[in-house]
């Protein structure tokens, strides 16, 4: 009988097929000693696993497409390089000799002992690399006990149409997946921001992360549904419900495909107001996508992925033609930079000292992060300046939750174009600064905020994280994320309300903007600009293009108002 499970979906899209699991951490390691005479020749073992396992990843780097647009490469080049690390060899080497066991009790021993002191730091970023040491060991490990090798497991064509299960997956599977026709995938572990799951979306594979117990319910080669656009995974599928989900895909294809036509439509209400869509952009060929939809230009554009996967942090010059080659590409259209947002979730391999502690979603992250680091914020705020020169760029602050911080960048880029202007750099004197309102304290002060700023963009991610106490990455309270909570609901009109009595342009740019659930009530609450994935955009402007804003905006308005939940309930029950 058929039974769902439920998890989040990383991706848009249903995938029907065989599973196929993949065992990543239960291998059986028999634990022996070794004689002292024969300790070179299990030396000797283990460099020839670990030598193998390097060439291993190597196939898997060379077979990657010279046309996928991520950098996928340096994900497989950091564990190639774990492996090219002498003391990593060095280490189990030692163990080896001091312990007279065999090698692969010595990988374990030095895998836990990594694993603990990874532990006790509690960093984000860090258990990210404890995942990494897992995956490093338990590759030389399946060598040396003559299994076939993760990587190998999903080359060739036996895969095709099959969907992946497994505890979680590396980046470098979800491009082999991708390029060996595997459908789909669902994990026990991970959340929507994990590297894994940011490659998977911009690879259109698509996938449900964090069903936990994924491996107990389902078999080798069962028949299994995933649908990621609602995160469910239905076993042992009937079939009936194959054929609801099979005409459920072909629905969604030829939905998909229908709306191409909009792609030039004027994007306006029935009642004829102009509403200006805008696309997010986090990986490079979000731009190709924002074009082949007709974005209007660039409402957010996420620069700390340009430190994803890298060690150091890019200079000046990178910067500067990273974005000088972006606005080329737009022709024109506007690019709306957001300066880095670094730490909590998107912690990446950036030197600048232990920045997480406890509660990393409320520390040192986005403009707080910049502003204590120079080194940082410098390089990236003159490159902007600079990019302004050559196409219409607005700057725009993350995180903002004191007007100091607004004030502080404001001043410091206005000292660099006096600067700029003494040494003759062309930049533009009329760029807009903006700022994101995703901090209840900005939306709160929304009106105060205006006063030094061009622009507000909402991000509704933090917005809703913030106002509602939960971490936005932690599975345990996601039943609680809830953009219509009236909280959020009064925090964006707020900040809409203020924008116009300020006679400021408000976007929104976090993902309730583009859940067309919501459009109609954002839209009855005064909302005109939407930055959302490309892949949202045009169903968005079909939602808009239906609605009347004229006939919802006083249902809108009186949701602000309702105090009852029951009227709360009837009157957005209205409007979504
Ligand atoms: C948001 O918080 O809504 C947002 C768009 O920013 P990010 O998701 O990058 O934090
Ligand atoms: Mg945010």
């Amino acid at each position: 009988m058929s039974f769902s499970l439920h998890g989040v979906g990383v991706s848009r899209g249903i995938a029907i097929g065989k599973a196929h699991i993949i065992e990543r951490t239960d291998l059986e390691i028999t634990e022996y000693r070794i004689d002292r005479e024969k300790i070179s020749r299990e030396i000797d073992r283990l460099r020839d696993a670990v030598s193998q396992a390097k060439q291993n990843l190597r196939d898997v780097r060379n077979e990657i497409p010279a046309t996928t647009a991520v950098d996928i490469a340096a994900f497989i080049d950091t564990h190639l390089l774990m492996l090219e690390d002498a003391a990593f060899t060095f280490d189990a080497e030692r163990l080896i000799r001091e312990l007279e066991c065999n090698a692969e009790w010595a990988l374990k021993l030095q895998r836990d002992a990594l694993a603990k002191a990874f532990d006790e730091m509690d960093d984000p970023y860090l258990r990210t690399r404890k995942d990494d040491v897992y995956h490093v060991v338990s590759q030389i490990q399946r060598i040396l006990l003559n299994h076939a090798p993760l990587e190998h497991e999903v080359t060739g064509d036996k895969l095709r149409g099959m969907i992946v299960l497994a505890d979680e997956l590396t980046p470098a599977d979800s491009v082999l997946m991708q390029r060996h026709g595997v459908v789909g995938f669902v994990t026990h572990y991970g959340g929507p921001t994990s590297h894994m799951s940011i490659l998977a979306r911009s690879l259109g594979v698509p996938g449900i992360v964090g069903v936990h117990g994924i491996r107990k319910y389902i078999n080798e080669n069962e028949r299994l549904i995933i649908d990621a656009s609602d995160g469910v995974v239905v076993g042992q599928p009937d079939d009936s419900a194959v054929n609801y989900y099979r005409n459920k895909k072909i629905a969604r294809e030829q939905h998909i495909s229908s709306l191409t036509r909009l792609r030039s439509a004027p994007s306006e209400t029935a009642d004829g107001q102009v509403v200006e869509l805008l696309a997010n952009v986090d990986l490079p060929e979000d731009f190709l996508a924002a074009h082949e939809v007709g974005a209007g230009g660039v409402g957010l554009y996420r620069t700390e992925f340009l430190y994803m996967n890298r060690t150091g942090s890019p200079d000046e010059e990178e910067h500067f033609e990273t974005y000088r080659s972006l606005i080329a590409a737009l022709d024109g259209l506007p690019v709306t930079i957001r300066t880095l947002d670094l730490g909590a979730d998107k912690d990446f391999d950036v030197d600048v000292g232990q920045q997480s502690g406890a509660n990393p979603a409320l520390g040192i992250r986005a403009i707080r992060l910049s502003l204590r680091e120079p080194g940082l914020y410098w390089p990236q705020l003159r490159a902007i300046v600079r990019a302004s020169a050559f196409g219409p760029v607005r700057l725009m602050i993350p995180m903002l939750s004191t007007l100091e911080e607004a004030r502080q960048v404001v001043s410091n880029i206005r000292t660099l174009q006096n600067d700029f202007s003494k040494n003759a750099i062309d930049f533009d004197p009329q760029m807009p600064i903006g700022g994101m309102i995703e901090v209840p304290a900005a939306a709160i002060c929304a009106d105060s905020f205006a006063q030094y700023l061009d622009f507000f963009s909402i991000g509704t991610n933090d917005l809703i994280q913030y106002t509602l106490a939960i971490d936005r990455v932690n599975d345990e309270v996601n039943y609680l994320y809830d953009p219509l909570n009236p909280a959020v609901l009064r925090l964006i009109a707020m900040t809409l309300d203020a924008g116009r009595a300020a006679s400021i342009p408000v976007s929104m740019c976090g993902e309730m903007a583009g859940d067309v659930r919501y459009t109609r009530l954002l839209l009855g609450l005064g909302l005109r600009q939407f930055s959302v994935h490309p892949s949202s955009l045009l169903e968005l402007k079909q939602t808009i293009n239906a609605t009347n804003v004229e006939e919802i905006r006083r249902t809108a308005r009186a949701v602000l108002g309702a105090s009852d939940p029951a009227e709360y309930k009837r009157l957005i029950g209205k409007l979504i």
